[in-house]
Parts: structure tokens; sequence; C-alpha cells
């Protein structure tokens, strides 16, 4: 009797979603700064004259060098901490960040896990940040800003440059190089018009929250747009309460 054919391998596809403010209402940095704090990592007067700069900073506008120098501001606070305490930093971070995050894009990552395809979280945030939410949220990795590591301990450098704008789309094409995905199947999902040299590498962007400077892109181009209300956050939050009591009941 020949064989049965096995089921043909589902298209390899992948998609690459954005952190800050596509899949999470809010900053990551900022999520990750309060976690310090709370670990005792940083101290209150490092963090209040962190805003200070930080908050100078957003004065001047939000173009990418000025996001690097708050970042690698922010960064200089955790010199010296451990590889491994670091580790633990990003579980209380994503402990933050889980009740933050829109559940309309975390269903729409679902769905792609769903339908076997990869999912890829690629932010400027740190790399050990990046791969725990990915962890968190059954994804196939995450690609951040590599920290520099030196006998297990993090210098306050980044090992290279910054993952976004046009760094995002050169890890986006590697990657699939590497597994020879073509980008016309694949997705990438943002809300900043940074993260444009990625939404163009692949042959489904999809904007979420998006920019102004976005927004008019993508309805020139005709690309889909997620509108998302904060109110479905609160919703959320209420179901995951409401069936935790009920499991107790
Ligand atoms: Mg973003």
């Amino acid at each position: 009797m020949p064989e049965q054919p096995s089921a043909p391998p589902p298209l390899p596809v992948a998609a690459f979603f954005d952190i800050d403010k596509t899949l999470v209402n809010g900053a990551s940095l900022l999520f990750l700064a309060r976690a310090a704090r709370t670990l005792g990592i940083v101290s209150l007067r490092d963090l209040v004259r962190f805003g200070w700069e930080a908050v100078k900073f957003r004065r001047r506008g939000e173009h990418l060098g000025v996001l690097d120098e708050v970042r690698d501001r922010g960064m200089k606070l955790l010199a010296g901490v451990s590889a491994e305490r670091l580790h633990r930093l990003a579980a209380s971070v994503v402990g933050r960040m889980r009740p933050r995050m829109w559940p309309e894009t975390q269903e729409v990552l679902r769905a792609h896990l769903a339908a076997g395809h990869e999912v890829w979280l690629v932010s400027a945030t740190p790399d050990f940040l990046a791969q725990e939410l990915a962890v968190s949220l059954g994804a196939t990795g995450g690609i951040g800003s590599g920290l520099e590591i030196e006998d297990g301990v993090f210098t306050g450098r980044f090992s290279g440059p910054t993952m976004h704008g046009p760094e995002k789309a050169a890890a986006a094409r590697t990657l699939l190089a590497a597994r020879g995905y073509d980008p016309a199947d694949c997705y990438a999902y943002s809300d900043s018009i940074n993260d444009l040299p990625l939404l163009t590498s692949v042959g489904t962007p999809v904007v979420i929250n998006p920019d102004r400077e976005l927004a008019a892109h993508a309805a020139r181009a005709g690309w889909r747009t997620l509108q998302l209300d904060p109110s479905s956050i609160r919703a959320e939050r209420r179901r995951v309460r409401q069936e935790a009591r009920r499991k107790a009941a």
C-alpha cells in the first residue's frame, strides 16, 4: 500500500511585532525603570534624575538620536548588574507589562502562532527583555538591542547598534534569508514611522495606533490600520480578575 502522503507543511511565514505601543500600551524602558526601582537595583534618586533628563529630551522631539540618548542614559543606571540579576529583572518587568498589553494585538499574535507562523518581537528595548517577553507570549523569539556583558556583568554599554529603524529591517531580512522565507509572505506590526523600513520589508504591513506620519502613510498605501482604545485593556483585566475569582470560588 502506498504511504499516506503527509500533510503539506504550512507556508513558512514570520510575523514581526514591535513592542512599545504596538504590543504594550506604554514604553518598555519605563516598565524596566519601575521594576529596577522596586527590586532595589536603582535608587529613586537615580530615577528622578533620569526622569528629568528624559522629559527634557522629550521636549526636544522624539527623533531616533534623542531616543538613543535617553536609552543609553537609562541603561547606564544598570551598569554592574549581573546577567543573572538582569534575567530576574526581566521577569518582573514582563509581569508589569502583561496587564498593560493590548488584547487585540495579542489576539493577532496568537492567531499567527495558531496558524503555525513564527512570531518575532523586534524592539529597541534591551535584548534580555525582548526575549523574556517573547517567552512569556509563546513567541518564537525576541530581538532587541544587545547588551555588553563582561565576566557575567553588564557593562552599562550596548554591544551593537540600537535595534530600531533600519536595524530592525536588516535583522528581519537576515532572519528571513537564513530561513529561506519569502518576505512577501510575511507580516509586520508597528505604531511608529521609525519602523517604516521594517514595515516595507514584508508583504503585509499592519499599523497599530499609528503616529500621525505613519497613519498618513498607511492611508496612502492602503495598509490595514488598527486603532485601539485603552478601554479594551481595562475590560480584559476585569475579565481576568473575574475568572480568577470564579476559579478560587
Ligand atoms: Mg513602537
